[in-house]
């Protein structure tokens, strides 16, 4: 090779090397449903009293300029809302998108940015109904876009290196916030306003997201995607399912209005290992015998719901939540009913996931 060909093939080297590069990164697809990552307050210091869910989908990709280096990505903005109304629909609405573009072979993973109020909802959901193994990772932001150290930009940098590695994969849908992997099952919001809000307190999360790698060290042991048998295909509504809250001094009263509102499955969070006041079961009995599901989860937040403990279970004709939440059993049993009214098979169901 002449000494000018050469100098032409090195030019040539240096401008495709960038160009092939790419083409190893993994294909990463950002859905943006709003919340504080995507908010703005009136001053920099203005971390309480902003307004949620208004930069979008563009100018969260633009503010993190680093994406570029570790996934090719794009955006879509399939909500724009604060997650305080997040509802039923729009979960059928946001699943249905993630498994369309997890279908492709081009996508490799997803990254969800979501308000933290309900991101462990919509994370347990998506992990009851994705049909793949590929990642996907719900993160948020507990300061605004516009605060000083906005936790936005790390945490949607930190989800997108998660979805586009192979740690994740297989791994159910996962939350990332924090520098921290949390397993979508067992997550919950723990404080108000506070950068390190997710927990998975007893459990523990998974693992950290450190130096621009994943870094798991347990796995939960529950189904979840490509192992669900939860199909939303061809689904355009849940079941309603409401929640009632456990108390000194709690009564039927709102059990008997979700029921008279058509409730078709009543989740009450009793108070320590899911405890009924006599009222309260008085009118989970009446529940029941119309026909409507009742599972009993626990306020506390922690540990399994002992099935025939402090109720008699078989008796009453009622289901444990086994370590869920309310508000994730709320899920799992709208899933439960679009299968099956069986007790049996929905007490299973709860064990299963
Ligand atoms: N209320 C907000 C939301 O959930 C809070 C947040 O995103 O941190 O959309």
């Amino acid at each position: 090779m002449s000494f000018k060909a050469g100098r032409l093939f090195a030019f040539l080297l240096f401008i495709a090397l960038p160009a092939a590069a790419e083409e190893h990164l993994p294909n990463v697809v950002i859905l943006a449903t709003g919340g504080t990552i995507a908010g703005t307050g009136a001053t920099s210091t203005t971390t309480i009293g902003y307004t949620a869910a208004k930069v979008g989908v563009e100018g969260l990709i633009a503010a993190v300029p680093e994406l570029k280096k570790v996934a090719n990505v794009r955006g879509e903005q399939v909500l724009q809302i604060a997650s305080e109304n997040m509802n039923n629909d729009a979960w059928l609405k946001l699943a249905k998108r993630v498994n369309a573009l997890l279908a492709q072979p081009d996508v490799d993973g997803i990254v969800i940015t979501h308000g933290s109020d309900t991101t462990e909802e919509t994370a347990y959901f998506l992990n009851l109904v994705v049909k793949s193994e590929k990642p996907v990772v719900v993160v948020a932001a507990m300061r605004p876009s516009t605060a000083i150290s906005a936790d936005g930009p790390i945490n949607l940098y930190n989800g997108v290196v998660l979805a586009g590695s192979k740690e994740a994969v297989g791994k159910g849908v996962l939350v990332c916030l924090n520098d921290q992997i949390n397993a979508a099952r067992d997550v919950t919001k723990a404080s108000t306003a506070t950068a390190d809000t997710f927990r998975t307190p007893e459990l523990g999360f998974l693992g950290y997201m450190q130096d621009n790698k994943a870094h798991f060290y347990r796995e939960s042991t529950k189904r979840h995607t490509a192992q669900s048998e939860f199909d939303i295909t061809n689904l355009d509504k849940l079941p309603q399912v409401d929640i009632t809250y456990g108390y000194a001094n709690a009564s039927r009263v709102p059990v008997d209005a979700f029921v008279a509102a058509g409730a078709k499955g009543i989740v009450n969070a009793g108070v320590g290992d899911g405890s009924l006041a006599e009222g309260v079961k008085a009118g989970l009995l009446d529940a029941r015998k119309k026909g409507v599901i009742v599972v009993r989860a626990s306020r506390t937040g922690n540990g399994i719901v002992a099935r025939n403990g402090e109720v008699n279970d078989d008796q009453t004709d009622f289901v444990v939540s086994d370590t869920l939440t309310a508000q994730k059993a709320r899920i799992l049993l709208m899933l439960a009913l679009t299968k099956t009214s069986d007790t049996k098979e929905i007490q299973r169901i709860f064990y299963a996931y």
